[in-house]
């Protein structure tokens, strides 16, 4: 039985997992950043005793993944924009001390992607992209099995490789990223200077686009388009890129998948000639909203007991 957190920037979750991916016990709390990151550690210690307990569950390991940038080898949280003050907070040590077990961390995208490799979607394959859209971009490389890390032990940002150098400004430096171009508040942002200014004033979301398209509007309809389109262009650079066995989708805005699909999958089968792209496997992720919990257990075994891809 694995301990797992999975740390974001509103709430914390806790589970106890079983080696097969099945969560027995859960239970969450707000994050509260400014309460700081010991107060933090102290309610989750608590949360996983307390799941843990009524079962007389001993826990073999704890598993963490946490919003980034993390450094997973020394298990210490880095500049981190949703968790401003915990800097340098160390949930591998202060979670390994406290029951006596080994623990390990990554960052949530690569939690997510490892328990969608072993236990989700993309089960099998060994050459694995896990994509995640929702307010931003994010993906993590599986090769073999393992996460593909950058120098330094760094996690690439592929969702800010650039589709359209005239494309709107983003925090990472780059003009026309794909996250400034194909996140769901991207979608709102073309709504505010491309839609009928009547529905401006709208509280909208790419869930709200996405319900309005579906109902037949033609401006929600053009957005979704858009986005399908920037989508598409994003997965058939990977698909050229890393001719990869899959491509896991998540994320909020895949809540809409199907509007998009189709779309995708044209324009990678017009932009991606020279691979056999019809041999890449575009899937939804299946581990559902917990997905951020399985993924934290599966960080664990990815650490200490890791599969042979
Ligand atoms: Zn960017």
């Amino acid at each position: 039985m694995i301990g797992a957190v999975d740390i974001g920037g509103t709430k914390i979750a806790v589970g106890i997992v079983d080696e097969n991916g099945h969560i027995l016990a859960k239970a969450e709390c707000p994050t509260d950043v400014p309460q700081g990151f010991d107060h933090a550690m102290r309610r989750v210690a608590e949360m996983l005793a307390q799941g843990a307990e009524p079962s007389g569950v001993k826990l073999q390991g704890i598993g963490i993944g946490c919003t980034g940038p993390v450094d997973p080898i020394a298990g210490t949280l880095g500049n981190v924009n949703l968790l401003p003050g915990w800097e340098g907070g160390n949930p591998v040590e202060k979670l390994s001390a406290e029951f006596g077990v080994p623990a390990a961390m990554e960052n949530d995208a690569d939690a997510a992607a490892l328990g969608e490799a072993v236990w989700g979607a993309g089960k099998g394959k060994a050459r694995l992209l896990f994509v995640t859209i929702g307010t931003g971009i994010g993906a993590s490389v599986i090769l073999d099995g393992k996460v593909y890390r950058g120098v330094g032990e760094c996690h690439p940002e592929i969702g800010h490789h650039v589709i359209d150098p005239s494309g709107p400004l983003c925090s990472c430096g780059a003009r026309g990223c794909w996250e400034s171009l194909a996140s769901g508040p991207s979608m709102v942002e073309w709504i505010r200077t491309h839609a009928p200014a009547t529905q401006h004033s709208l509280n909208l979301s790419a869930k709200v686009i996405c319900a309005r398209a579906q109902e037949g509007e033609e401006w929600a309809r053009r957005a979704v388009e858009r986005e399908g389109y920037y989508l598409g262009v994003g997965l058939a650079n990977l698909v050229t890129l890393f001719a990869p066995e899959a491509i896991v989708l998540g994320g909020s805005v895949m809540k809409s998948a199907h509007l998009f699909l189709d779309q995708i999958r044209q324009v990678i089968r017009q932009n991606c000639g020279l691979v056999p792209f019809e041999r890449v496997e575009i899937s939804l992720a299946s581990l559902g909203p917990d997905v951020g919990l399985i993924g934290a257990a599966q960080v664990w075994h990815h650490h200490f007991q890791p599969r042979r891809g």
